[in-house]
């Protein structure tokens, strides 16, 4: 990778961080890009980045500051798209890097959005229900001088839901002096919401599972599945994996790792989470030592939790004939090589995961037209947008002879940099 002299120095982050990883990605895409690598640079550096303090009274009585962020990595083909993850690790490397996937994501499943994201650096779980509603709404007041309907479009991320959507809407409405549902989606169902958001990124990560098993030969029913994360990306995932006659054996979230060679009874199982908030202690399962999640025998390993997960060190271990990514950002590019070289498939993020904001598209253009859909129509126009664009980044693979990744990289990027030409550079 190289830069013009002068780079900004929180762009030349570290290899080994999310922004490092995405970087890497882009250049293994530029040499795919005929004339459109002359722009390429505009996918290196993100549009706007806004970081805030974020001052909350706790319960004690105290003042405590948090770190937040907005970053647009890019508006070319739309308003900024993108969720908000509250984590106490977050940082700026990875909410540009998280900004950036959505750009890739959104070109690739062609919604009309750019991409972006936000973060808190809090871990939510520490906060009283009170000090939870005054950080989000102080951060959504910070940042809402770049968000809007038609700027930049927030959502759920990791730890962040329905609720927290809410306030978020509220907050920029008493601000604009009108009630402005099109901020946010994944809003509760009374306020704008959509119906089958909720479900919708664990549906799309099936839907392409599906996909990509028919490609292999591979029969769902009967299958092996292994589940990282079993919020509401994995356990949506490993709840119609089961439907469709798959054995989920083994899960593992932050609390532990279980396994059951059988299969795991996932209904009882989301029960348990739904009342203990992890899968540990589940009763009708084997613990397993967190590092064997990795070596256990598998048609389909789903990493649906953090970025980072599949390295050099545990690639060599995986057993599965697929990985398909609920997460942003599990695989490193030299698992992705490991990978690869053994013949496993990654389904990448990119595509894997892209149910969640298409059905935000879907919740956007409803409340903008104040006319609701069926589920079931929601559904079908989901399934139907991410198998076409499954069926034409594989087609692009098989012609390029690339990964999976590179070959969604290669649409999308080409779709962005199109749409960067047209518009030129003002002023
Ligand atoms: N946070 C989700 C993602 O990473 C959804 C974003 C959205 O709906 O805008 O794709």
């Amino acid at each position: 990778m190289t830069y013009p002299a002068g780079i900004p120095s929180y762009l030349q982050a570290d290899q080994l961080g999310p922004w490092g990883i995405y970087l890497q990605q882009v250049d293994r895409v530029i040499p795919y890009l005929g004339h459109l690598a002359r722009w390429s640079e505009t996918l290196k550096r993100p549009k706007r980045i806004l970081i805030v303090d974020v001052p909350i009274h706790m319960d004690d009585g105290s003042v405590a500051h948090f770190e937040g962020y907005r970053v647009q990595h890019s508006t070319t083909r739309g308003p900024g798209k993108g969720g908000v993850r509250f984590h106490q690790d977050v940082t700026l490397s990875e909410v540009m890097a998280l900004s950036a996937w959505m750009s890739i994501k959104n070109a690739a499943v062609n919604v009309p959005y750019g991409g972006a994201k936000g973060g808190i650096r809090v871990d939510p779980k520490t906060l009283s229900p009170g000090e939870l509603e005054r950080i989000t709404r102080r951060y959504t007041s910070e940042i809402g001088i770049i968000i809007g309907p038609t700027k930049d479009i927030p959502a759920p991320d990791v730890n962040t839901n329905e609720q927290i959507m809410a306030w978020m809407m509220d907050t920029y409405s008493m601000n604009e002096g009108s009630t402005a549902t099109g901020v946010v989606t994944g809003k509760p169902l009374a306020l704008g919401g959509s119906l089958g958001r909720r479900d919708a990124t664990g549906r799309g990560v099936f839907t392409v599972g599906v996909e990509a098993a028919r490609h292999l030969g591979l029969e769902i029913a009967g299958s092996r599945v292994a589940v990282q994360g079993f919020g509401n990306v994995g356990g949506v995932a490993a709840r119609l994996f089961a439907q469709a006659g798959a054995r989920v054996v083994a899960v593992q979230d932050h609390g532990g790792t279980i396994y059951r060679d059988t299969g795991l009874d996932v209904p009882a199982l989301l029960a348990h989470v739904a009342m203990t908030g992890t899968v540990a202690g589940f009763a009708q399962a084997e613990v397993m030592p967190s590092d064997h999640f990795w070596e256990v025998t598998c048609d389909i390993m789903i990493p649906a939790a953090l970025e980072t997960q599949i390295t050099e060190h545990n690639a060599g271990r995986i057993k599965a004939r697929m990985v398909i990514e609920g997460a942003n950002g599990p695989t490193t590019p030299a698992a992705d090589d490991i990978l690869q070289a053994r013949n496993i498939l990654v389904v990448p993020d990119v595509i894997a995961n892209a149910g969640g904001v298409t059905v935000s598209y879907f919740e956007w253009v409803q409340d903008f037209s104040s006319f609701f859909w069926s589920e079931d129509e929601i559904n079908a126009r989901l399934v139907r947008i991410i198998k076409e664009a499954f069926t034409s980044v594989w087609e692009v693979a098989q012609d390029k002879k690339v990964s999976l990744r590179t070959a969604t990289f290669i649409v999308a990027c080409s779709r962005i940099l199109h749409a960067r030409e047209l518009r030129g550079l003002y002023p």
